[in-house]
């Protein structure tokens, strides 16, 4: 199995001087720590790292050097990049894909590993996700009021890794493509094409760095993992 690790974006919500994924928590990098976490399981043999065009600190990481990592140039959308991986991956002969966010530094070997062994039973692949714990509120049109309550049963907040089979992604991220389909994350994809991958409850600390505050935050649960 292989993973592709989309990491091509500005992260312009993090106001920070570099994309969020290279600021430091402790001695290394958001995306290192991503990394890791992904090769701590023995099934994963290769991570594909989409990286933006202009990217010049990755090569300077010594975690570039692992022959296990290998680099792609990502695209102007998440799903380009995460396409541009699918590409050196269909070539590595991989038969399973995981996709994690870059910016995810906290995910645990607990969760990577649930997913995977309760993915490998289904072929529709599965996502690691969480159910909604507060109150959901859909907003009028200009997004300045409440519209209506939306029922908190059975919603999911969406996590990463993703975990399908390989050639199914690549077709169904294809076919959503050219249909002009949304797609924020793969099981988007698949769920275009008529697929419902499975939902694996996963940790609330496998948090997205997305805003300054998340830096504390993912600092916090990588110290006490
Ligand atoms: O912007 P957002 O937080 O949703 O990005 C999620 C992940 O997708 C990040 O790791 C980011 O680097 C990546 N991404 C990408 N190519 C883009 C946009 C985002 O690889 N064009």
């Amino acid at each position: 199995m292989v993973a592709i690790l989309p990491a091509a974006g500005i992260g312009s919500r993090m106001q920070a001087d570099c994309p969020k994924q290279y600021l430091t928590i402790g001695q290394q990098t958001i995306i290192e720590y991503a990394i890791h976490a992904l090769l701590s399981h023995a099934a994963v043999r290769q991570v594909i790292v989409a990286l933006n065009p202009n990217d010049n600190i990755f090569s300077q990481l010594a975690v570039a050097q692992d022959p296990r990592v290998s680099v792609v140039i990502g695209g102007a959308e998440r799903s380009d990049s995460v396409l541009a991986g699918l590409e050196l991956a269909r070539t590595l002969q991989a038969d399973w894909v995981l996709v994690h966010d870059a910016a995810r530094p906290c995910l645990s070997y607990g969760d990577l590993d649930k997913l995977i062994q309760s993915v490998l039973q289904v072929k529709q692949g599965g996502i690691l996700a969480m159910p909604v714990r507060d109150t959901m509120k859909r907003a009028v049109v200009d997004n300045t009021a409440i519209a209506h309550t939306v029922e908190r049963n059975g919603l999911w907040h969406a996590l990463t890794p993703q975990m399908f089979p390989l050639e199914l992604l690549f077709e169904c991220m294809i076919r959503a493509q050219q249909d002009g389909a949304v797609v924020t994350d793969e099981a988007s994809a698949l769920e275009h094409c008529g697929f419902h991958p499975l939902l694996v409850s996963g940790r609330s600390d496998n948090i997205k760095v997305t805003r300054p505050e998340d830096l504390a935050l993912a600092t916090f649960y990588l110290t006490h993992q």
